[in-house]
């Protein structure tokens, strides 16, 4: 006879898109028979040294293996497996790399996986992950980075890349972001500290409570929480109907057609994953 769970089944769809074409995706997807990862990376900005010879995509890579690969030993709580995967990526490149630059490599992550009749999940940073419940929607994302990501100072926007100007103003902003990455008081991010996963945002909700759950880079959720032109259930109709690489055409219209309209970065690698739960 069946057990109560084995006709349940995990049905994944996810896109990840570059934010250029000739430029490495950032972002990092992953998915399993009972999980998902969504990874966005961050560094510094173009032009800066970062102290790291592999890179912000190497990073987004490196990191999302390694945590896929922990989050098998299901007695491990995610945060667990997240500090885990930062200390394997740590050793990875200790040895060339200076891990105590401030433009170390660094990225979000969001995770869920299926632990028995629950769901596990973690979100660390503010790639969102977006649940739908029997009753309603829950938004789980970390904003307080949001309060120390600033748009680039003038002197980077209006001078040219190398110029002194702008040199003075990558200083200016590196060290901005410095004094309040992975700090009490500042926002936290996986990087080269393994406490950092502590300060993960995480949950558990039971299985048979979720009929769908996206996991978002911000580069793909920015339809609802940038632009504010769909809601969170319209974007989940979205990927219910369509899938995750029209949720992705569409944030490219947008941001061609409205360049001007929203300051800031006009493009980002978008990455988003869909996983229906259900019986078969
Ligand atoms: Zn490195």
């Amino acid at each position: 006879m069946p057990g109560v769970y084995d006709q349940f089944a995990m049905d994944v769809c996810f896109a990840s898109s570059p934010q250029h074409a000739d430029v490495l995706n950032e972002d990092f997807v992953a998915a399993t028979s009972g999980g998902a990862v969504v990874i966005d990376g961050a560094g510094t900005p173009e032009g800066a040294d970062s102290g790291c010879v592999h890179g912000v995509a190497w990073y987004s890579r490196a990191v999302g293996y390694a945590l896929v690969a922990r989050m098998a030993e299901l007695e491990r709580p995610l945060h667990d497996c997240l500090a885990q995967a930062i200390i394997h990526v740590r050793d990875l490149h200790r040895a060339d790399c200076d891990l105590g630059h401030p433009g170390t490599p660094s990225s979000t992550v969001t995770a869920i996986r299926e632990n028995g009749d629950r769901l596990d999940y973690l979100v660390l940073a503010d790639s969102p992950l977006v649940l739908d419940l029997a009753d309603r929607i829950e938004v789980i994302c970390d904003h307080r980075v949001d309060a120390f990501q600033r748009e680039m100072p003038a002197s980077m926007r209006e001078n040219p890349l190398g110029s002194a100007e702008y040199r003075a103003g990558l200083r200016e902003y590196i060290a901005e972001w410095r004094r309040h990455r992975n700090v009490e008081g500042g926002f936290w991010v996986a990087s080269s500290q393994p406490d950092a996963a502590a300060h993960a945002l995480t949950g558990t909700v039971p299985l048979a409570d979720v009929s769908a759950a996206a996991l978002l880079s911000d580069g793909a959720s920015r339809l609802v929480d940038r632009f504010g032109l769909l809601s969170w259930r319209d974007l989940l109709d979205l990927l219910d109907n369509q899938g995750p690489a029209e949720l992705v055409r569409r944030v490219r219209d947008v941001e061609r057609n409205t360049a001007e309209q929203y300051p800031g970065k006009a493009h980002d690698d978008a990455t988003a994953a869909y996983c229906r739960f259900g019986r078969l």
